[in-house]
């Protein structure tokens, strides 16, 4: 089997009303899918959570160019050749080799996202070809997985505490585990919220923080010990984002909270120091937004031989096969809360993973089990 191509499709819906994290406006959803197709008439799908789409789409259509004719069951092959094109090579100059010259150092994000969608359908692919579905393919045989529910998105106007309703209605939909988005409001505000909130969800709830980096070392230290009080499970993404594993070491030796970490690292050797350091107990990848499938099973490995849990970054029906086939070694993959939060996930997919009663069942089709609705593709064409 030969690669004969690789398209993007981009897409964009408006989300209203806006809310927020901590760090950023979330006006929309987008999202763009990721075909490469094969001269066996076989296509992968995989997807890219990631800006500016029309870069990302450029990169990928030059990725395709540059993987056209090799075998898409070398994904390992491919992950590197592509990546290859990060640096410098021997004859690269200028793209003298027929290769594409070293690519720009500007955007490495893009280049990383663009890797992983094409990553991620290379695996869609090697399901499809072998008939398996790909937490078969990986050893995996637990069709269902843990999962919890994210939410608490600030929105301008409401009361301080609407996030413990919400998280409320997730655990009365049958999630056991919430997540709330923190960190934007004065401490004193977001200790409010967090007692409304575990108030709303009950004592046997899971209970974790998504900060989205608020606060250097002694505020965090600070924030860990005036919410110990509601039982919170984890601190996620707590410290500024220039801050390096040194600091989370800092944090861990004296939080009472253990921390989670990395959905924004783009490979495995920064999370790797990460998790060297001792700091984190919970490591989370995203293969939608850098880097592809590929490089989160190599993390994932890395992490089960430190002790480190498992516990990717939402696209719970690319993520969940992976969770299925690491065991005790993976905590659980990240569910919406709400579909409001990302239609368009929602809309182009039929089958695959989905939600039921606090875990995400898997689906035993080939590859990640989804057909893909192309009315809803061309319904959010960016
Ligand atoms: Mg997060």
């Amino acid at each position: 089997m030969k690669i004969t191509e690789v398209r993007a499709y981009p897409m964009f819906s408006k989300i209203d009303p806006p809310s927020w994290t901590a760090h950023e406006i979330s006006d929309s959803a987008s999202l763009i899918l990721i075909e490469v197709r094969t001269d066996e008439g076989i296509s992968g799908y995989g997807e890219v959570q990631g800006g500016p789409q029309k870069l990302i789409c450029d990169l990928a259509a030059t990725f395709g160019e540059v993987i056209a004719g090799m075998d898409p069951h070398g994904h390992i092959d491919i992950w590197e050749k592509l990546f290859s094109l990060t640096s410098p090579r021997p004859g690269g100059l200028g793209g003298w080799d027929g290769m594409p010259a070293p690519m720009p150092r500007t955007q490495r994000p893009q280049i990383m996202a663009a890797i992983g969608g094409i990553d991620i359908a290379l695996w869609d692919i090697k399901g499809k070809a072998t008939g398996l579905p790909v937490h078969k393919l990986l050893g995996g045989t637990a069709d269902s997985v843990f999962t919890y529910a994210t939410g608490g998105y600030y929105i301008e106007g409401n009361p301080i505490t609407a996030c413990a309703d919400e998280l409320g209605s997730f655990v009365a939909n049958g999630f056991k585990a919430v997540k709330l988005k923190c960190g934007a409001l004065s401490m004193a505000d977001e200790v409010e919220r967090i007692r409304a909130t575990r108030e709303a969800i009950g004592k046997d709830t899971l209970f974790m923080l998504d900060m989205n980096a608020p606060y250097g070392v002694d505020d965090c230290i600070q924030f860990a010990h005036a919410v110990e009080p509601f039982d919170i499970f984890w601190l996620e993404e707590p410290l500024h984002w220039h801050l390096q594993p040194a600091d989370f070491v800092t944090l861990a030796n004296n939080s009472p909270i253990p921390l989670a970490h990395c959905e924004r690292e783009w490979h495995r050797f920064t999370v790797r120091d990460f998790i060297d350091s001792g700091s984190i107990r919970y490591v989370q990848f995203d293969s939608t937004r850098h880097a592809g499938f590929t490089e989160s099973l190599r993390i994932a490995h890395y992490a089960e031989a430190r002790g480190v849990q498992i516990a990717p970054h939402t696209a719970a029906h690319i993520h969940a096969p992976l969770v299925s086939a690491f065991g005790d070694a993976a905590f659980g993959a990240e569910s919406h809360g709400s579909h409001e939060r990302h239609p368009i996930q929602h809309d182009i997919y039929s089958g695959g993973a989905h939600f039921r009663d606090g875990r995400v069942h898997l689906s035993n089709e080939p590859g990640f089990g989804v057909e893909i609705n192309w009315d809803a593709v061309e319904k959010y064409k960016a």
